[in-house]
């Protein structure tokens, strides 16, 4: 049986990852990794859903533990992606989608070489501001932060292998869908 593929999506926050992964799983068969993290939990997101929400102390545990197939510290909290069931799924053929930001990213290209790592960009810094904005999750303050850490992210993004311009959805979800069909060939 051939082994499902293990791709890395990373941008900036508000780019539309989350929007564009669940986009293209409406009609592609694939699983979308539930990291954890020790942030507070926003909005209407669900704890085992959105993420599983720990805290800082149970989250530096579970890295004791080795529980994590990479972490990292994003804005000041922890974000990690639990081992148990990614190998499982990729041994069962199933592709999975790791949403994650880029030192994790980087991480996982060192750990799992068959691993292929998209960026998504925004079309603009002033576009990013805006859907940031429309969220309506986080505070000024929080955005301008977030803004600041794109600004690096865009420079790491030179190490991926693939790069997206979020710019229209329907069109991102059919580069995806080539990016990844393409991949699939070539490991046949
Ligand atoms: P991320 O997961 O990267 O933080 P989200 O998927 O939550 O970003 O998207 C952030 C906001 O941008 C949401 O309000 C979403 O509806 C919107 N959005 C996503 N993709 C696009 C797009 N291609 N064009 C316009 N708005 C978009
Ligand atoms: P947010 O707070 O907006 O949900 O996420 C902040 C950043 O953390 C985003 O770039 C998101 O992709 C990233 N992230 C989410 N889960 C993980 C994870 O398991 N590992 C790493 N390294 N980053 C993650």
């Amino acid at each position: 049986m051939k082994k499902g593929l293990l791709i890395v999506i990373s941008g900036p926050s508000g780019v539309g990852k989350d929007t564009l992964v669940k986009e293209y799983m409406k009609s592609n068969n694939a699983f979308l990794s539930i990291s954890a993290t020790s942030r507070k939990i926003r909005g209407n997101e669900k704890d085992g859903i959105d993420y599983y929400f720990l805290s800082k102390e149970e989250f530096e545990k579970r890295i004791d533990e080795g529980d994590f197939l990479e972490y990292a510290i994003y804005n000041n909290c922890y974000y990690g992606t639990p081992k148990s069931e990614i190998e499982d799924l990729l041994n069962k053929g199933i592709d999975v989608f790791l949403v994650i930001e880029v030192q994790g990213g980087l991480q996982i290209k060192e750990k799992m070489s068959d691993s292929i790592l998209i960026f998504i960009k925004p079309p603009s810094i002033e576009i990013l501001e805006n859907r940031l904005k429309n969220r309506g999750f986080d505070s000024e303050e929080m955005i301008a932060n977030r803004l600041k850490i794109a600004t690096v992210e865009l420079e790491i993004s030179k190490k991926y292998d693939y790069c997206i311009i979020n710019d229209d959805l329907n069109s991102s979800v059919r580069k995806l869908k080539s990016i990844i069909d393409m991949e699939k060939e070539k490991r046949n």
